[in-house]
């Protein structure tokens, strides 16, 4: 017999983390997904880590979904390795990695990534460090026309890791932006900063809101599901 599914505190299945819930006297089992993008799975006092496994998965397209509704980046672990040829995409192109002890931080020349011994050491930490200074300048000046539109005057942006956020607000004028969202095409990212500035004038996604984003990029709906496919290919610096 297999343990309960209630002797864990939360439950790992792929690139999916979920918290279990107290025990009830349901018999069903059920997922939510609350404000946060937090997973949440309730289950019977009785429901073995079998059956809460094989129900993850028959639920999970309904949970990539959930997510994408909740702006969450989903992405599965990539690993990368800090060697010649590694790939990394920046802008929707991809480019390789080349090692070059002649350089200082991190370049990207002639179509290549460049970095030292010494700083692929601490790849993780130097790559990241690169998309938040690279994309920063480049989202500064590609908000501003979005905005214009969407009639937001002064909006600023930083670049930072938000977790499972590609975006969020901060006060009337503030957007930040996942300094991972910077890998996506340019399409793309437009999407993301749209979607931010909507949520300058309304916070939850509401019908109102939605008719916002519209009026600022008429074909929204398809950039928000070739984002939903293209998210789970980019790297997030998770384990
Ligand atoms: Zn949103």
């Amino acid at each position: 017999m297999s343990a309960g599914i209630h002797s864990l505190d939360s439950l790992t299945a792929g690139d999916l983390v979920f918290t279990i819930a107290p025990p009830t006297d349901r018999t069903t089992l059920e997922i939510t997904v609350d404000r946060d993008a937090l997973l949440i799975l309730r289950a019977p006092t009785c429901a073995s880590r079998e059956r809460v496994e094989r129900f993850i998965e028959s639920k999970r397209p309904w949970v990539y979904r959930k997510l994408a509704e909740k702006d969450a980046l989903v992405a599965p672990p990539i690993r990368k390795q800090f060697v010649d040829g590694e790939g990394f995409a920046y802008l929707g192109r991809n480019y390789r990695l080349k090692i070059d002890d002649m350089v200082d931080g991190v370049r990207l020349d002639r179509g290549r990534f460049l970095m030292s011994t010494a700083t692929a050491a601490e790849g993780d930490a130097a790559m990241r460090r690169w998309y938040v200074r690279s994309g920063q300048a480049w989202l500064q000046r590609r908000v501003e026309p979005w905005a214009k539109r969407m009639g937001a005057a002064g909006v600023d942006v930083a670049v930072r890791d938000l977790g499972y956020r590609w975006g969020s607000t901060k006060g009337d004028t503030h957007i930040n932006i996942h300094w991972a969202t910077l890998q996506l095409a340019p399409s793309l990212i437009d999407y993301v900063i749209v979607h931010e500035l909507a949520h300058l004038r309304e916070l939850n996604h509401t019908d109102r809101y939605w008719a916002e984003v519209a009026r600022g990029m008429p074909d929204y709906e398809r950039r928000r599901n070739e984002l939903t496919t293209a998210g789970v290919k980019i790297w997030t610096c998770r384990d």
